[in-house]
């Protein structure tokens, strides 16, 4: 049984007050008894804050770089974000492969990194809006988790979390329709057991994210591939948040 997983992203948002603030009150509503694993991605700048504060909550960082160190000016290395007791890596987010030009030879290679350390990545793949219009979602899909999972081990690939997220469908309000993030959800799944076997696919959890919100997580969650979301927008706030863990419990 793969256990959920259901990460806020909050990207550049939340000082270290606010940070603070909200651990404090989504603690009380998980519970280590939580049928899913719960968790914010936070900015560099809260990391210590959050991870201070978590206790049932897992918490994530929203990139890394693959060195160690060096003269990598603006950088964060895994084993900076280990000492703080971040677990999990949010790497190749949309924004980031958009606004930042990463690829997946890059994305590759922090992913290796994050596995020799232990830690979990939360690969982010999906299309855009053009790509989905043309028909190419699919292509799109298995090209990058191609290309970004090479060479990895197969242990490695079935504890780490996939993260579908339509381009078209973050912070657009335009969410995929469940049958879309289903069948997008299974494609990712296929690609890993062409990859990596049945062991690795059946054990791998694989994330819709895309305008989530406490109304539709429900029916997202009921999918046979999805399991879980990576949320933006809606995990800002605590009501919201609370209200998708509820929904999800
Ligand atoms: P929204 O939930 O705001 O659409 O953002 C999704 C996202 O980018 C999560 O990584």
């Amino acid at each position: 049984m793969r256990k959920p997983i259901i990460v806020g992203n909050w990207k550049m948002n939340k000082t270290c007050a606010e940070t603070i603030e909200f651990i404090d009150a989504i603690e009380n509503v998980v519970s280590e008894n939580d049928a899913a694993t719960y968790g914010v991605g936070a900015p560099f700048t809260a990391l210590k804050d959050a991870c201070a504060h978590a206790k049932n909550l897992i918490v994530a960082a929203e990139n890394c770089h693959y060195k160690d160190n060096g003269a990598y000016t603006g950088e964060v290395s895994v084993p900076m974000l280990q000492e703080l007791g971040v677990t999990h890596v949010i790497i190749g987010h949309s924004e980031r492969r958009q606004m930042f030009n990463e690829n997946d030879e890059e994305l590759n290679l922090k992913a290796k990194r994050l596995f020799d350390a232990g830690m979990t990545p939360i690969f982010c793949i999906g299309e855009t809006e053009a790509q989905y219009d043309a028909g190419e979602t699919e292509t799109v899909i298995r090209t990058q988790l191609a290309n970004g999972l090479k060479d990895l081990c197969p242990k490695c690939v079935s504890k780490m979390v996939i993260a579908y997220e339509p381009i078209w469908a973050i912070g657009t309000g335009k969410s995929a329709t469940k049958e879309i993030a289903q069948n997008c959800c299974h494609i990712v799944r296929d690609q890993i057991r062409v990859m990596y076997g049945d062991e690795a696919a059946d054990a791998v959890r694989v994330q819709y994210g895309g305008s989530v919100k406490p109304e539709n997580i429900k029916e997202y969650m009921a999918c046979e591939d999805i399991d879980g979301a990576l949320i933006g927008g809606a995990s800002l706030k605590v009501d919201s948040f609370t209200a998708i863990i509820d929904a999800t419990k």
